[in-house]
């Protein structure tokens, strides 16, 4: 089942518009002395948790006598969907993990005082549904919806509020933080003005922050006609201005490519209609002709099977003891292809084979030895999965698209069977198990500077291809797209892409392939990268000192340097009383693209820090 808006109580769809009356402009916030600020700039789930941690943590000091105000800042009026789960967004556009996974509470206080308030995402579906269908961890569900459910659970937090806190929800872009003595202050994009307020801390949840737009791609199709370059696909509409009938060329073949696909296509008209457990698809006429997807591998996404507790593959080889020891024996620095790589290829070896021969309990010893008998050539390896997984599947053929076929085809129907059922899912899950793990040797630059920059440039893509793909539904309908013509896998080996002025073109040519088209779309989510990609405000913080690029000996991975708490490091090197969290701590740390508020938590050592910072001032205050 997939959950849209249409089968919840109009009620339960309120809260979004409710919240955006809240909303205010920088200019009506009102200045006063007497009290604390604070400041979150985001607006979206993880500047909510930041909120939420906050608060707990200041519940538990209810002596605090002085007012608490926290301004929580957002570019515009989606506060808590935010981009990717803005809740005006079409239905198609599905999240990519199941329902079960979603939650918005850590341990909150709010979660102790009423429990039916603190639901999780299957829990609130259930409760506000219309539809006669039982909820189900393993159900899958539209972004608006889930935009839907954290505008709700957001309302539902302000007004459980403790009278001495205030949290005002600002609309405006920050572009600067300066210091004035021990305090920020803090610049917005509409005025040349510093807000008058002086913050104690700051916390940056900005979510993807940077952008990937290529400058000479971009001035070619401004000054050619009938061309387009689209560098971001969202919101979607913006592929409204792509013409009926021509031919479009994708760069990317991840998540973010699935949604332009589904766009350019269900997004204009066009309906897929089941028979007897087949897809058919429906044409509106206002498709695009062909869409040619490429990116570096030519590889497509894995689909992602529907996992919980009961139905997943549990780990053997990577555990937290064996991080435990790794952490302890290294003192230089964590060599990746040495020390990882390894210890991640036995564990998708046994979990294929084991999963095979339905044998999870003979000793891993036995099942070496079991593994070791079989010829190399048609051994499984997860480096086979990574980086040739046609040949898992004996598929050869001459033409690229065919095997992009036939291997989304397999993939879909081991993906159906589940990871406990299929050797191949159990390997493909072996990565979304490990990265917990694989993240506390990761972050902070534990790793070696080479392996750091080999893991980011070469493995992490390939990891994510394999576990972290589109819902099984989707890959159905790019399988079913295929097959109707409309989607074209043309390359085989990474394409070079070029401006042709004499007959404005964009030329997309490979070893053996080429292709001219007038339309060049951008699907890939950009890394961070604060020298030459990020948002005023990250480039601001670098010019004035207040941030300095993170330096791993020889590499560096783009982001900010950060404390192992997450306060930004200063040009001086000292900690400052500003933190990140979430996406633009990407190289500092991994894998922060999910909507969990444990995973990689800063928010909790802000939360900290600030009611330190806080309790000294009541001090102050008092005493005086
Ligand atoms: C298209 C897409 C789909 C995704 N789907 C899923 C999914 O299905 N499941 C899942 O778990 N994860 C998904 N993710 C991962 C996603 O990153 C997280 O789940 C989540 O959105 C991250 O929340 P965030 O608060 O860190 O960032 P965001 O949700 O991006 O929110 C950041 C907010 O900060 C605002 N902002 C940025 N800079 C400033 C500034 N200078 N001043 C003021 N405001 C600013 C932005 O406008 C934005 O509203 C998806 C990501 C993308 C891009």
């Amino acid at each position: 089942m997939i959950w849209k808006t249409a089968h919840l109580q109009q009620r339960a769809l309120e809260s979004a518009t409710e919240l955006a009356t809240r909303c205010i402009s920088p200019q009506l916030l009102e200045s006063s002395a007497d009290r604390i600020h604070l400041a979150i700039v985001g607006g979206g789930p993880k500047g909510f948790y930041a909120l939420q941690k906050l608060a707990d943590s200041l519940r538990a000091e209810t002596y605090l006598s002085r007012q608490i105000e926290i301004h929580w800042f957002n570019s515009d009026h989606n506060f808590g969907a935010a981009r990717n789960f803005n809740t005006d967004q079409p239905e198609y556009l599905l999240i990519n993990n199941c329902i079960g996974t979603i939650h918005c509470f850590s341990k909150s206080n709010l979660h102790k005082e009423k429990p039916e308030q603190a639901l999780s995402l299957v829990d609130w579906i259930a409760y506000h549904k219309t539809e006669n269908k039982s909820v189900r961890s393993l159900d899958f569900a539209s972004r608006a919806l889930v935009g839907h459910y954290l505008a709700n659970t957001i309302m539902l937090f302000l007004t459980n509020l403790p009278t001495n806190i205030q949290v005002n929800m600002v609309v405006t872009t920050i572009t600067q933080i300066t210091e004035n003595g021990r305090n920020y202050r803090i610049g917005i994009s509409d005025s040349r003005w510093l807000l008058p307020f002086n913050y104690q801390s700051v916390l940056l949840a900005t979510g993807h922050s940077y952008y990937s737009e290529n400058r000479d791609l971009q001035t070619f199709a401004d000054h050619a006609s009938d061309v387009h370059y689209i560098s971001s696909i969202y919101p979607v509409q913006q592929l409204d201005r792509i013409k009926a009938g021509v031919k479009v060329g994708i760069l990317g073949m991840g998540l973010t490519f699935v949604d332009t696909v589904l766009a350019l296509t269900e997004g204009r008209g066009g309906r897929f209609e089941e028979n007897e457990r087949a897809l058919t698809y429906m044409p509106s006429g206002e498709e695009p002709a062909t869409l040619y997807p490429f990116s570096r591998s030519n590889l497509p996404m894995l689909p992602r099977g529907p996992a919980n507790k009961q139905q997943r593959y549990y780990l053997r080889f990577v555990t937290q003891e064996w991080a435990d020891t790794l952490l302890q024996q290294c003192t230089v620095g964590i060599d990746f292809p040495e020390a990882i790589s390894p210890v991640l290829e036995k564990e998708a070896q046994h979990a294929y084979y084991r999963t095979l021969s339905k044998d999870f309990s003979s000793s891993d010893s036995f099942i070496d030895r079991q593994i070791a008998n079989i010829p190399q050539t048609e051994r499984f390896s997860l480096k086979k999965l990574l980086f040739q997984p046609f040949c898992l599947i004996d598929q050869h053929a001459e033409d690229q698209h065919t095997n992009v076929v036939s291997y989304l085809r397999h993939t879909l129907e081991e993906a159906e069977k589940g990871e406990l059922e299929s050797p191949l899912m159990a390997a493909a899950a072996v990565w979304r198990e490990a990265i917990p793990i694989i993240g506390q040797l990761y972050r902070e630059g534990k790793l070696t500077a080479e392996s750091h920059e080999l893991f980011d440039q070469k493995y992490y893509g390939a990891f994510c291809r394999t576990a972290f793909g589109p819902p099984m539904e989707n890959v159905r309908k790019i399988l079913c797209l295929a097959k109707a013509g409309y989607i074209r896998f043309r390359f085989d080996s990474p394409p070079n892409v070029a401006t042709d002025r004499t007959h404005n073109m964009f030329t997309i040519s490979s070893n053996r392939q080429k292709l001219d088209t007038k339309v060049l779309i951008d699907a890939r989510m950009p890394r961070p990268n604060v020298v030459a990609h990020h948002a005023a405000l990250y480039q601001n913080l670098v010019k004035e000192g207040f941030a300095m690029p993170m330096v791993n000996g020889s590499y560096r991975p783009g982001c900010v340097q950060l404390t192992p708490h997450g306060q930004l490091v200063d040009s001086s090197g000292k900690a400052t009383a500003i933190f990140v969290y979430g996406t633009p701590t990407e190289g500092f740390t991994l894998d922060n693209d999910s909507l969990s508020p444990d995973r990689n938590d800063f928010a909790t050592p802000w939360a900290q820090f600030a009611t330190h910072l806080i309790k000294q001032q009541n001090a102050i205050h008092y005493e005086a």
